[in-house]
């Protein structure tokens, strides 16, 4: 048996790892210790147990980034490692939740990972009502994308987007995207079955896998990926992850504004005059309430008060 490893990990049931290593290889993995949390996408060093004649991943190395879901329990989980793209999938139908596509935005905001908006079911009518109504997120910089997994116009433009990167399909469900990662990974149609909801367990994480893409890119897709709910305490505490309001703040009064009621606030200024959209303030709004509902519920001593002057 090889002695050490290097690789990373393109998929993990729970306790079960696969490491491909810098050759190509695919070798079995577990995490040594109860410690060792290694998700899809992490670069782990692996050791060879000969009294059990098998691998253990003994160390996971420095992650680029790291995305969070909030699980069950309410508890904040890591979902994927080194992610470098999160495609935001809506649909005409079912009805494009943008409350719910705030919330990934600004989950990869906060984590530092791009993000883009695909509109999928391009062959569907109420496309142009829909691209209409996200023109506010083309304003803020995100990139929109089309396609249609059914026809397959404009896949080409999702893979030339996760060319040389690691992306990830997440949105409501129904909006087309395992259809999508089919499309756009010849492995997945082959691999996904297995992934099926299995992570059952204390000490699993959910099961995920990556695939290479047609276009010289990565997917990590699972069940449990597909539609997570991300965790609100990795959110960005100054700004939620909303670009606008990170673009804003600096001309809050109080250095710690929260953007609520605080007086000379920038941030409500621009939604006054109208630079920011309603809709997205309103969004704010309810992300920063269920942030300090969870804060009081866990930590009622440590809640910050606003106030400090710059
Ligand atoms: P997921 O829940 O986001 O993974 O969505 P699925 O990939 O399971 O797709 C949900 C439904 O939408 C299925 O019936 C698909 O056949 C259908 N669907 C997916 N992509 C398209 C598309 O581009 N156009 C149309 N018309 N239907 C699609
Ligand atoms: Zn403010």
């Amino acid at each position: 048996m090889t002695q050490m490893i290097e690789g990373q990990v393109v998929a993990a049931f729970g306790r079960r790892l696969e490491v491909r290593d810098a050759s190509g290889a695919i070798h079995s993995a577990r995490p040594f210790g109860r410690q060792l949390d290694a998700v899809c996408g992490d670069y782990v060093r692996c050791e060879a147990d000969a009294a059990h004649g098998q691998l253990n991943a003994v160390e996971v190395h420095s992650r680029r980034t790291g995305l969070f879901r909030s699980n069950s329990r309410g508890r904040a989980e890591l979902l994927l490692a080194n992610l470098d793209l999160l495609l935001v999938v809506v649909a005409p139908l079912p009805r494009c939740d943008p409350f719910i596509l705030d919330r990934y935005l600004s989950a990869a905001h906060s984590a530092e990972i791009d993000a883009l908006i695909v509109i999928n079911k391009a062959d569907l009518d109420g496309l142009a009502a829909l691209q209409e109504s996200l023109a506010t997120f083309s304003t803020l910089g995100y990139a929109v994308l089309t396609c249609s997994a059914l026809t397959e116009t404009g896949c080409h433009n999702l893979l030339s987007s996760l060319a040389g990167r690691s992306g990830a399909l997440v949105g409501q469900s129904g909006v087309g995207k395992s259809s999508l990662v089919a499309r756009l990974s010849p492995d997945a149609a082959v691999l996904t079955g297995e992934l099926d909801r299995k992570d059952t367990g204390r000490h699993t994480t959910t099961a995920a896998r990556m695939y290479d893409t047609a276009g010289g890119g990565r997917l990590m897709d699972s069940p449990g990926v597909r539609d997570f709910a991300p965790s609100i305490r990795h959110l960005d505490s100054a700004d939620l992850g909303f670009r606008e309001v990170a673009a804003a703040s600096p001309d809050c009064r109080f250095a710690d504004c929260r953007h609520m009621s605080e007086p000379d606030c920038a941030v409500r200024g621009a939604v006054d005059r109208g630079a920011m959209d309603p809709r997205r303030y309103e969004s704010y709004r309810r992300l920063r309430r269920l942030q300090d509902e969870l804060w009081t519920a866990q930590t009622p001593s440590t809640r910050r008060t606003p106030g400090r002057p710059r």
